[in-house]
């Protein structure tokens, strides 16, 4: 079995995950739908295995984590350092994404009519902002979990927590004791689902490859090249610097310890799916505290999403171009704005990104007919950009984990 400390680098899961990738790709490549029928089978039971335990960790890992960070000044401190790294580094991506819109400008010329509109899957979207805080509340905890609806449940394990750490010193114990063996156990369990990564991996991506093909890819090139460029100098350039700057962290470091997760965001294309894996390596492998840890990751999966939040605006910014409506400076202002609010709403599952991205067309007045078929033609391609977006989602997560536990004077983070 694979561990994380076998001397043979085959031997090590993050290689044999990158393998199965590759294998994946060239059986997928060559197999076609046939195969993608015969294997698919197998990403999608490990998707579930993932999914399983999503709802447990989330409760475990917050309880324990609050409780254990105490209410007031402390908790605080905390809540205000992950706000302020969530909303900076996806205002960075937003930008980012504008940026490189405005400078390429894929849409403009780009002829969309001949894809036809696939069929845009339903997910729970927001019809406003002012929906998704009071969406936020849920009515009742145990529909919520059972949805999952992920950010009313976050905000009920963070209340809950806040009161366990006010209690007396005997429950306050017990409480406490309770949540953080759980946790442990929860924490165990991913231990064990992991191991199978490989195999999973290896069905995920031969669905991908043998049912999309790469003929679709061609007509929305520019744009996928676009959004991909974008992406990779968030990836590669800003969140390092991030790392370097605020956090006095070598990305280097950083970058090799997260292989896991990153390969695992990418062929499941869902932070939340992601998470147990997120949450383990980011404790076991990048040195974070489960105090630190335990609050900023589960969080972060469901609302800090830069790539999403990048892909948000640089979408919308297409759209715009494709259809030759010239987007004034304010209207992209409102569509930067946006963009930030939707990728907080979007689910942290494969396709949320774009689904929601009617919220910030309808910002700018964009609707109708045409625009539907630009974004079922969008959707059409969507899968390999969701993987990458996802793997700069959860990169982000952990970087804030990361520099956020610097800050707090946990000085073993990312030591090489
Ligand atoms: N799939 C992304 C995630 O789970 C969300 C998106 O579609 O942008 O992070």
């Amino acid at each position: 079995m694979a561990t994380e400390t076998d001397a043979v680098w085959y031997k090590r899961l993050h290689w044999q995950i990158a393998i199965a990738m590759l294998a994946g790709v060239a059986a997928g490549a060559i197999g076609g739908e046939e195969l993608a029928d015969r294997v698919g089978w197998l990403g999608t039971l490990f998707v579930r295995l993932l999914k399983m335990i999503i709802v447990p960790l989330v409760f475990t890992s917050i309880i324990s984590g609050v409780a254990s960070v105490g209410g007031g000044r402390n908790l605080g401190r905390l809540f205000g350092k992950t706000l302020g790294y969530y909303v900076s580094t996806s205002a960075v991506a937003i930008l980012l994404g504008l940026l490189v819109v405005n400078l390429i400008r894929p849409g403009e010329g780009a002829n969309i009519g001949g894809v036809s509109a696939s069929e845009i899957p339903e997910l729970a979207t927001p019809s406003s902002i002012s929906q998704l805080f009071i969406d936020m509340v849920p009515l009742n905890v145990i529909d919520a979990a059972s949805k999952p609806d992920m950010l009313a449940v976050i905000f009920f394990c963070i209340l809950f927590g806040m009161a366990i750490a006010g209690l007396p010193e005997r429950p306050r114990a017990t409480l406490t004791g309770f949540f953080e063996s759980a946790f442990a156990a929860m924490m165990a369990l991913t231990s064990g689902i992991i191991r199978v990564a490989p195999i999973g991996v290896f069905g995920l991506i031969v669905r991908v490859v043998g049912t999309s093909g790469f003929a679709s890819f061609r007509a929305l090139g520019l744009y996928m090249l676009t959004i991909a460029l974008a992406l990779t100098l968030h990836l590669f350039v800003a969140l390092p610097l991030f790392l370097w700057f605020v956090g006095r962290i070598d990305p280097r470091v950083h970058f090799r310890n997260m292989l896991e997760p990153l390969t695992m965001a990418f062929s499941t294309a869902s932070s939340a799916a992601t998470l147990p894996v997120t949450l383990r390596t980011v404790e076991n492998k990048v040195g974070v505290s489960n105090r630190v840890s335990s609050f900023v990751l589960p969080m972060g999966a469901t609302i800090n999403m830069d790539g999403t939040a990048l892909y948000e605006c640089a979408g919308v910014l297409f759209i715009a171009q494709v259809l030759g409506a010239d987007l004034s400076a304010s209207q992209q202002l409102i569509v930067v704005a946006t963009a930030l609010l939707a990728s907080i709403g979007a689910a942290a599952v494969p396709s949320a990104g774009l689904v929601i991205i009617f919220l910030v067309l309808e910002s700018v007045n964009l609707r109708g007919p045409e625009v539907d078929v630009i974004v079922g033609a969008m959707l059409a391609i969507d899968r390999p950009l969701d993987m990458y977006r996802t793997a700069v989602n959860v990169f982000s997560d952990s970087c804030g984990a990361a520099i956020i536990a610097r800050s707090e004077g946990e000085a073993g983070v990312d030591s090489a």
